[in-house]
């Protein structure tokens, strides 16, 4: 199947209030652009390097999400042009990414990167350190973030009960969060759970943001 026909399979079975991010990380731009064609406008990527190669040499009215680790001395290569980081796991990095966008007279999109797999492998903050950081830091004071949701990767496994399990105490946890930080704050809306092999699970678990990559372009060169 094309990548276009793919994209449209997967729109078909996804509801309507469910955004959908292509994870492009090691395809060429030619797909990129394959994608574009049929009307999608959303890129995720993982590297700040690869998506700013890419970035340059495509339509500008393309939305990049960032999903990878981001340290923070390469936040000021992404912060002019980059809608969402997805991937935001310190009160530094928070700090950083409002500095670079306030430069760039723009407002960023951040997810909380939330870890909830079993696997030690994977960054995020724990449940317990976002409650820290939300309630202990001024957060509210930085005017060029906007913290719209969560982030979430479940545990790579065919262990559907787990997935499953994992992508609810995010929901839970968003809700908790929504109610003791956002109550009024209607920009508070995301929760980003589900990749091509689990994303159905995330969507009847709740997720509003899926981050799809090989069910769209295939499997990945390394
Ligand atoms: C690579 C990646 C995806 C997409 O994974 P697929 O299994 O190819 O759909 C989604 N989210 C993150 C954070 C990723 O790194």
């Amino acid at each position: 199947m094309s990548i276009k026909s793919q994209l449209e399979a997967i729109k078909e079975t996804i509801p309507d209030n469910v955004k959908l991010i292509a994870v492009s990380k090691f395809h060429p731009n030619s797909a990129i652009i394959e994608a574009y064609s049929a009307g999608h406008k959303q890129f995720g990527e993982n590297k700040v390097q690869e998506m700013n190669l890419k970035s340059a040499n495509l339509p500008n009215d393309i939305e990049w999400h960032l999903l990878g680790h981001l340290q923070t001395n390469k936040v000021k290569n992404v912060a002019s042009f980059v809608n969402t980081i997805q991937s935001v796991d310190s009160w530094k990095l928070l700090k950083e990414i409002n500095k670079y966008a306030n430069k760039a007279q723009r407002v960023v999109n951040c997810l909380l990167q939330i870890h909830i797999a079993k696997e030690n492998t994977k960054y995020g903050l724990s449940f317990e350190s976002c409650r820290y950081l939300l309630d202990t830091q001024n957060w509210q004071m930085l005017n060029n973030i906007e913290i719209v949701g969560l982030m979430g990767m479940a545990t790579n496994t065919d262990n559907e009960a787990l997935i499953r399990e994992e992508f609810r105490s995010l929901k839970s946890f968003f809700e908790e969060i929504k109610n003791t930080h956002f109550k009024n704050n209607p920009n508070f809306c995301e929760i980003s759970m589900g990749m091509s092999h689990d994303y159905q699970i995330a969507i009847e678990e709740g997720a509003t943001i899926i981050r799809i990559g090989t069910a769209i372009f295939g499997e990945r060169e390394y």
